[in-house]
């Protein structure tokens, strides 16, 4: 596929370039966009605004590797953030973009015994990620030297006034020398913002990254937590509990294409993938396959799903969270047309609930928080599946060639024991429960609840608010108290307190004896 926009434009060495072909990367983001020329070909201080996410990481950090000298025998950049977990996942990013492996990076951070910080710095470090308060007490000890650099970061400085580190931050750049380049990087800018790079700063350049006004579609969203590790398991968990899935699954690189698509066929699914260095004749054939439903399941980064048109999707799912409101939207927007009900699943991990909430406020949508259906939910709804593809041969009477096969059986054995093994031979663990792997962190709190079965589902026009609002209006149960809504093609899960399960098993009574009745307590999982 043709790369517009690369980053080869950007000014980059080709040794750079090879590290991003190779982490996957196929186009700058925004701030990258923006940020990596003008790092790179003037010495102005610079202020970004960008949230964490966009890539603001490899922003700074690629003109920096581009051009810190190294073997300079003391510490030549330093970047200060305001959490531990920041300054390790940029101190990881920094290192996964360099070319070179003796350009040394090292982060620093309260919480961790300094003498091992110490025992790092002694060996020489070109790069330090760190949390203000431990830079601090490690260049008053005299362990970490910072006169020499020519690069100094903040990033996200709006959290790091927050959080009161205003002095911190204040007392360190009193460390640096004059002639260092400052870069700031801040989610918003408020006044406090202005006046430290007034203070700090020589003249900067300030890129923004465009803020267009963004509404996204009628599309359902909603998002679970789970941890990197659980999101194949949690995707499977979601195409199989859908009769017809049929949707596009993004990831954020080229490779996380790759691996996902091969997990996928490797467990039976029918998925092909899609990224930039899939060529124009295979992307076609990929596209066609997907038109005509040979396959339900296209993976693609960001840039190779551009141009994509197909309006029937069910599903779309953010296997990783895009890089900004916009792309969101773009993603997103594929599903929910055409007058069908579409849904936008994210999955992100713990640490990027600020992001998804940033995501929410920008695009003026809310985005729902669900559970993951249970596996004991999936299997019923597989054996329903059976059970109806079994009824519809024999109403289609298509069965004849093995009637005396089944005759040959039936002498041996009662018809439950005979349909039993043949069910087994044909489903093997499919249809247990266990063969599911256990996904951490989805675990309510059961106590004190009761998981609920309701005769009702998306056929009825369901969907799991009108459910809550279903339930609210018939049972007097308020929305706040129902939990983990699963709405399936002909009926529901729902988990409320013990106290309004009564209360709904009693309103939803069935009033003659041979009716069925609406509410009915669910298998336990
Ligand atoms: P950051 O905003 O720096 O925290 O980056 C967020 C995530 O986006 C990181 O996992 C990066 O590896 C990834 N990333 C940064 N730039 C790109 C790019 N141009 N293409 C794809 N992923 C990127």
């Amino acid at each position: 596929m043709e790369e517009t926009n690369g980053f080869q434009q950007l000014g980059l060495s080709d040794e750079v370039l090879a590290v991003l072909k190779k982490k996957g990367f196929e186009s700058p983001t925004a701030i990258q966009r923006l940020a990596i020329p003008v790092l790179l070909s003037e010495s102005c201080d610079l202020i970004g605004q960008a949230q964490t996410g966009t890539g603001k990481t490899a922003a700074f950090g690629l003109p920096i590797i581009e051009r810190l000298e190294l073997n300079s025998g003391s510490v030549g950049a330093i970047v200060l953030v305001p959490t531990r977990e920041l300054a390790l996942q940029v101190a990881d990013e920094i290192a996964s973009l360099r070319p070179n492996p003796s350009f040394a990076v090292g982060v620093v951070y309260g919480g961790q015994s300094i003498n091992e910080q110490i025992r790092r710095l002694r060996k020489g470090l070109d790069l330090v990620v760190g949390t203000p308060g431990r830079v601090l007490d490690l260049l008053r000890r005299g362990d970490l030297k910072i006169d020499n650099v020519s690069w100094v970061v903040l990033d996200e400085a709006d959290e790091m006034l927050n959080m009161g580190f205003v002095e911190d931050i204040e007392a360190i750049l009193e460390h640096t020398p004059a002639e260092r380049r400052t870069l700031l990087f801040s989610a918003t800018m408020p006044d406090r913002i202005a006046k430290l790079s007034r203070k700090y700063m020589r003249n900067p350049k300030t890129v923004q990254t465009e803020r267009t006004q963004l509404t996204a579609s009628l599309t359902d969203q909603i998002y679970f937590e789970v941890t990197e590790g659980d999101k194949f398991d949690a995707l499977t968990r979601i195409i199989d509990i859908e009769l017809d899935f049929y949707g596009m699954v993004f990831c954020r690189t080229r490779i996380d294409v790759d691996s996902l698509t091969s997990r996928l066929i490797e467990r039976g699914y029918s998925a092909e993938g899609l990224h930039g260095d899939i060529s124009q004749q295979i992307r076609e054939k990929t596209m066609n396959r997907f038109r005509k439903k040979n396959i339900n399941i296209l993976v693609a980064t960001d840039v190779a799903a551009r141009g994509i048109d197909i309006s029937d999707l069910t599903h779309v799912i953010n296997y990783s969270l895009p890089q900004d409101p916009e792309a969101y939207v773009h993603r997103i927007g594929r599903t929910g047309r055409a007058g069908k009900q579409g849904t936008a699943i994210t999955f992100i991990t713990p640490s990027e609930s600020r992001r998804l909430k940033f995501f929410e406020k920008a695009t003026k949508t809310s985005i729902r928080k669900e559970i993951l259906p249970a596996a004991s939910d999936i299997v019923e709804v597989k054996k329903d599946r059976i059970k109806e593809e079994l009824y519809e041969i024999v109403r289609s009477g298509s069965y004849a060639d093995y009637l005396g096969m089944a005759e040959d059986i039936l002498e041996k054995n009662s018809p439950e024991v005979s349909l039993a093994a043949l069910l087994k031979m044909a489903f093997k663990s499919q249809l247990d429960a266990t063969s599911y792997p256990e996904i951490r962190g989805f675990r309510v709190d059961t106590k004190g609840t009761s998981r609920l079965f309701v005769a009702l589902g998306r056929q009825d026009g369901m969907t799991p608010r009108k459910l809550a609002e279903f339930i609210r209006e018939k049972g007097g149960v308020s929305n706040n108290r129902i939990d983990d809504i699963v709405v399936l093609d002909s009926y529901s899960f729902v988990t409320v307190p013990y106290k309004d399960a009564e209360t709904l098993l009693s309103v939803f009574a069935p009033e003659g004896r041979d009716d069925k009745p609406l509410i009915t307590k669910a298998k336990p999982r």
